[in-house]
């Protein structure tokens, strides 16, 4: 039976590139593991932040394009975006999310205590402490490793239709069922990090896609071969994959879930070292081999961006 490991990465759009760098590697401290373009639109951003060294299961990326249109976060997206904190952890967090003005609420689903927040394009974050899952030894501005983000906890998803996607979770994802808190159910998968997807069963409204809200969720496969069997048994069961396509890091593809939302599968190896040392990582725009021919004109096209202290840590 084919069984993920978790999540692989999550994918959002937001309208500003510079405000997303200070966001998510300024104020959360992640580190950008790569700086390129999307493959499908060479002229928008394509940004990647996670730990040290952009593990599966810590990756977060974003398609910033100023004239996107606002999203509204609702069925048929991923609702919310989780996170692991080192235990101990979440009064640091609450000071310096509060520092930067963030507004901050908490709850509580199956017993654990979820500390809340909206990026600035407002995409629904949260932050559990947990004691799963390596240190992130990646330092910046004021977070050191004994407070980083450690990488996803797992992800809320807001199905068009909860018992359908349930489905695919169980029989094609691979994960388990481990029970209901109100109006959440909650799956396990087996790796330390990405691996509690939690489905809400009564989203509000319908979403929509746009600035502000998540593009796809992808999920790990372990090599190329893993991969292929994936497809194969999506065929089977009647979905609709993409081919596979290259994505330089991984390996991936698409299906829509029937609850609506985009699904990816994608290839543990080869990750982000590939085309810069680890020590390097992110600090160029990196292009596939295929646009390098466009590099100037690129160049020229993006906004220029840089991952900067913000006066809050100085
Ligand atoms: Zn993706």
């Amino acid at each position: 039976m084919q069984k993920t490991a978790g999540i692989h990465h999550i994918s959002a759009m937001v309208n500003d590139a510079q405000r997303n760098i200070d966001f998510y590697a300024g104020v959360l401290g992640l580190r950008l593991v790569k700086k390129t373009i999307n493959f499908d639109r060479p002229e928008v951003y394509h940004l990647y932040f996670g730990n040290e060294t952009g593990e599966p299961g810590t990756v977060i990326t974003f398609f910033p394009w100023a004239k996107q249109l606002k999203g509204r976060i609702g069925q048929g997206q991923v609702g919310v975006t989780s996170y692991i904190i080192p235990k101990g952890s979440a009064p640091f967090w609450e000071n310096r999310l509060r520092k930067f003005g963030v507004e901050l609420t908490s709850s509580t689903r199956f017993g654990e205590t979820y500390l809340k927040f909206n990026d600035p394009d407002g995409l629904q974050l949260e932050l559990r402490e947990r004691e799963e899952g390596p240190l992130n030894t990646w330092k910046f501005g004021g977070v050191e490793a004994e407070n980083a983000i450690k990488g996803f906890d797992g992800a809320v998803l807001f199905s068009a239709q909860p018992h359908k996607t349930t489905d695919v979770l169980e029989n094609v994802m691979g994960l388990e069922c481990i029970g209901q808190d109100n109006e959440f159910l909650r799956f396990k998968s087996e790796g330390n990090v990405g691996n509690t997807i939690d489905i809400h069963l009564n989203p509000s409204v319908r979403g929509l896609m746009g600035a502000g809200t998540v593009h796809h969720i992808a999920w790990r496969a372990k090599d190329e071969e893993d991969h292929q069997r994936w497809r194969t048994l999506l065929l089977e069961k009647g979905y609709y994959p993409t081919e596979i396509l290259d994505r330089n890091y991984f390996k991936a593809l698409y299906f829509h879930e029937p609850g609506g939302i985009l699904f990816e599968i994608a290839t543990d190896p080869p990750g982000f070292a590939v085309d810069e040392t680890i020590d390097e990582l992110g600090e160029k725009l990196m292009l596939p081999s295929w646009l390098e021919s466009k590099r100037e004109e690129l160049e020229e096209t993006l906004p220029s961006v840089e991952v900067r202290v913000l006066e809050g840590d100085k």
